[in-house]
């Protein structure tokens, strides 16, 4: 076997790992230090303090918690926005601390969708991955990671291949895909008569459309996520004030995979390009099928007809007649799909041929 390597991952600095702030970042981020630290691998995670990841038991895995302000998220940015950087950001003093600790790791891994660890890329001598979790949002940011993927052939990771063609054209991205951890979500063939809805609570997920849906169908609508956006969230309540509708609350992976199992489907209403769509794999892995508007991630995920429905984006009544044909899905169907291509091992295995060929291009060019 190879010698396992050293490795440092940067989470991202708008929240503390286990806040939901982060969004899809944090469970794959969890997902991946669980899968390559039982494969031996050295991991060391630096987060904003505050941070946890209670679902890693690997010991190979350790947090290195970094004090400062949180940054403030992209996809509350304009397009042509500056750069933001608070001056005693967290986001900085993570990556001093990688600079100064930078020669014990083979290799430094970035997750935080912002302009500095790009900017920073060739001021390292060990190499710097990105690990990309969002499609284009900015001016800045599309020339940044352009900026890289140039410089540095093969160091920028994506999800999905929808979403590396958001990018700059010649952008060239590997896709690596998410996973989810199979046993921890338990397979439910009999359902109740509710819907799911589960994500940030913030307008780019266009959770006014699954409300709209469930007050025309009258089927209960289940909502779990984080309530990024408050004023997002009165906002759709006062909209919506008959609507069969319960929030509850950022639920654990436990918890969460217990509730969306006991449902009919889960409706997906992304308004931007969804670079993946974490939750989907997760309803798949219950059983649940996924009813999604037909816009990023969600199109490579979901089977029209086998595990879900694809819908016209935007469209209420695309969600309403996808509904009605929810009893055309076979559930197991949903489960397998999640076990053939969403397994953890799948993951690790991408994420170290990734790892391997960043070293390996680099053992070719740096001489020792
Ligand atoms: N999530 C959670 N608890 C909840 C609702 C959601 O932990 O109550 C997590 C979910 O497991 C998923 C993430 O929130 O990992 C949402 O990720 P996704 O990729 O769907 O969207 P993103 O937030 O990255 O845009």
């Amino acid at each position: 076997m190879a010698s396992p390597l050293n490795l440092l991952l940067l989470s991202t600095p708008v929240g503390p790992l286990g806040s939901g702030l982060g969004g899809g970042v944090e469970l794959t981020l969890t997902n991946l230090c669980q899968e390559l630290g039982q494969r031996g691998q050295r991991l060391t995670v630096l987060a904003p303090m505050g941070s946890e990841l209670p679902d890693v038991t690997s010991p190979q895995v350790t947090i290195q918690p970094v004090a400062g302000t949180l940054q403030p998220t992209a996809h509350t940015q304009e397009r042509d926005c500056e750069v933001l950087l608070p001056g005693d950001g967290v986001l900085p003093a993570m990556w001093d601390y990688a600079r100064r600790q930078q020669q014990q790791y083979d290799l430094i891994v970035n997750f935080a969708y912002d302009w500095l660890p790009f900017y920073l890329t060739p001021f390292f001598d060990q190499p710097v991955a990105h690990f990309v979790t969002m499609g284009s949002l900015t001016t800045a940011m599309d020339r940044a990671i352009a900026t890289v993927a140039n410089q540095f052939p093969g160091r920028i990771g994506v999800y999905t291949q929808t979403q590396a063609e958001t990018f700059l054209p010649g952008t060239a991205c590997e896709v690596l895909g998410s996973a989810i951890d199979l046993s921890r979500y338990r397979f439910c063939p009999e359902p109740g008569a509710a819907l799911a809805w589960m994500g940030r609570i913030s307008p780019e997920k266009g959770l006014e459309d699954a409300i709209a849906a469930a007050e025309t169908t009258g089927c209960p609508l289940k909502i779990m996520g984080k309530i990024e956006n408050p004023a997002y969230w009165q906002q759709i309540q006062q909209q919506y004030p008959n609507a069969p509708i319960e929030y509850l609350g950022f639920l654990g992976t436990d918890q969460l995979q217990a509730v969306l199992g006991q449902c009919r489907a889960l409706v997906m209403t992304p308004r931007w390009v969804e670079a993946f769509g974490n939750v989907a794999i997760e309803a798949l892995a219950c059983g649940v099928p996924v009813i999604a508007y037909r816009r990023g991630g969600p199109t490579e995920i979901i089977r029209p007809g086998e595990t879900g429905w694809l819908v016209e984006p935007d469209s209420v009544s695309g969600l309403v007649e996808a509904i009605s044909k929810i009893d055309q899905l076979d559930r197991w169907a949903c489960r397998r799909q999640a076990e053939q291509d969403y397994s953890l091992t799948a993951l690790g295995d991408r994420f170290e041929q990734w790892f391997q060929a960043i070293l390996g291009r680099r053992a070719k060019t740096v001489p020792c």
